[in-house]
């Protein structure tokens, strides 16, 4: 491609992706594809000479498009929002076209300092205290990963990368049962083992660990010779918001002496709200933090912060320096690579940076208070209906429901009305298990979703509910 080439075709893809942005409402929300219909239509074999652009972007439009679930869509109601505001992914084409690795400082002097001053902006937006230091990294399982490393690294005295944990005592890491599936994944890949996460049970509204018995399961741990590492809280589960008491848990982290990690990776967001924060009192505590920006603040996929209250543990658990990586000569300098697990990195702090500058904390607070009052607002509305059962009350803005119909069995009608909904198109919901009985969860978090899609959403639902029964 020439660079005539690169320019008709860049402003090509603009046009593009402004008309996509303003025409989502008309589209279903997710793709009626079967399984397998996209790949046929892929040619079998590599072309072995070039295709015209013409070629290229048509078959983008014919095959892959009517085959995309529509994450920006503004009645995308299900998992957690994805959110890409038109300002992050113009600062994120940039990034495209620099394409520069962001592994040390000097590969990347500006990404590097950029990063460090919007983590830092975000610090205090969320109203976390100075002396957290912190990374972006791509993903809130990244996060987790390099959390459950530092705490393994420290409960081991900084040898379990050297001697691998052969002879080494059984470690052990505390979480509710409402963690998110990062959390196993993490505790897997560093060797801990799934046997050794001891998970709390829950209790109350917002299905917090109990702390009297994560306390218990402590101090049996050590008296069975075993080696309590790290605690990993949560603040907005996936499934239905399950939310630990922050405090309560630093408390007990404090007296044994564990590492804490908070995984806030959605409910972090609506922090730049104050009232919102005493959902995690005493966060203040912790020895790291995760959220995403990618998922309600706006800031294009991917996107994932890391707060950090002793990054020379990190650190000294990540950081590999063989000779061609080191920077001889300049103190003082920060490499993220070595707060991370992978070495090459994006320049992911450009869109952040556009992103809060366009909008200002302030216009970012509202969204968040619209939606999760729009939320409440529907949950009270469906509580009304007399064959709606609320089954979680809104955390923020996500609730489960179920519809009641006498004499059929509950799970599969509201796993039919699931599906029957995301058929439809109109908006798109997905659904979970609360104490093991089917719910449906909802949740508003698109950037440009608005009072009236919600009210959508509740003609769709007691609509097609009604249709079923
Ligand atoms: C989304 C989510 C994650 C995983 O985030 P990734 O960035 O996709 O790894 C972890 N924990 C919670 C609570 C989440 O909502």
């Amino acid at each position: 491609m020439n660079s005539n080439e690169f320019r008709e075709w860049s402003l090509h893809a603009a046009e593009w992706g402004a008309d996509y942005r303003s025409t989502l409402r008309e589209r279903p929300v997710r793709p009626l594809v079967e399984p397998g219909e996209i790949v046929r239509s892929i040619d079998v074999s590599p072309p072995e000479h070039g295709e015209t652009m013409q070629a290229i972007f048509a078959d983008f439009e014919r095959k892959i498009l009517p085959g995309m679930t529509h994450w920006q869509h503004p009645r995308f109601f299900a998992y957690f929002p994805a959110n890409a505001a038109p300002v992050s992914v113009v600062a994120e084409y940039l990034v495209s076209v620099m394409a520069a690795q962001c592994m040390l400082w000097q590969t990347s002097p500006a990404a590097t300092e950029l990063e460090t001053r919007v983590v830092d902006w975000m610090r205090q937006a969320l109203g976390l205290p100075e002396g957290f230091s912190g990374v972006m990294q791509d993903s809130a399982s990244s996060a987790t990963l390099a959390a459950v490393l530092t705490m393994r690294e420290r409960a081991l005295d900084w040898q379990g990368n050297k001697k691998g944990l052969q002879g080494q005592p059984i470690l052990r890491v505390y979480s509710s049962d409402q963690v998110h599936t990062s959390i196993d994944r993490a505790i897997w890949v560093s060797g801990v083992g799934e046997d050794n996460l001891v998970r709390i049970p829950v209790a109350g509204r917002f299905r917090a660990m109990d702390v009297a018995a994560l306390e218990a399961a402590i101090v049996a741990d050590r008296q069975a010779g075993m080696l309590p590492a790290g605690i990993i809280a949560c603040v907005g589960g996936t499934s239905t918001g399950g939310t630990d008491d922050i405090a309560g848990v630093a408390a007990v982290a404090k007296r044994h002496g564990l590492y804490l990690h908070v995984d806030a990776a959605w409910a972090g967001s609506a922090m730049i709200c104050p009232e919102y924060r005493h959902f995690w009192a005493g966060v203040e505590q912790a020895d790291s933090i995760v959220f995403n920006p990618h998922k309600w603040l706006g800031a294009q996929f991917d996107c994932s912060m890391q707060f950090i209250r002793r990054p020379e543990d990190l650190v000294r658990t990540l950081a590999i320096k063989p000779d061609y990586l080191k920077t001889h000569g300049r103190d003082g300098i920060i490499n993220y690579s070595e707060w991370s697990v992978p070495l090459g990195r994006r320049f992911r702090a450009l869109k952040l940076w556009f992103l809060l500058r366009a909008h200002g904390l302030e216009n970012l607070r509202t969204m968040i208070r619209n939606h999760v009052a729009w939320s409440e607002g529907l949950a009270e509305r469906l509580a009304r209906e007399a064959d709606f059962e609320i089954v979680s009350e809104p955390m923020l803005s996500l609730f489960s429901f179920r519809h009641l119909v006498a004499g059929t069995d509950s799970g599969q009608h509201n796993l039919r009305l699931v599906n029957a909904i995301n058929d439809d198109g109109r908006i798109y919901l997905t659904q979970t298990r609360v104490d093991g009985q089917v719910a449906i969860r909802f949740q508003v978090g698109q950037f440009e979703t608005t009072a009236a899609d919600v009210d959508t959403a509740f003609e769709v639902i007691t609509e097609i509910a009604r249709r079923l029964a």
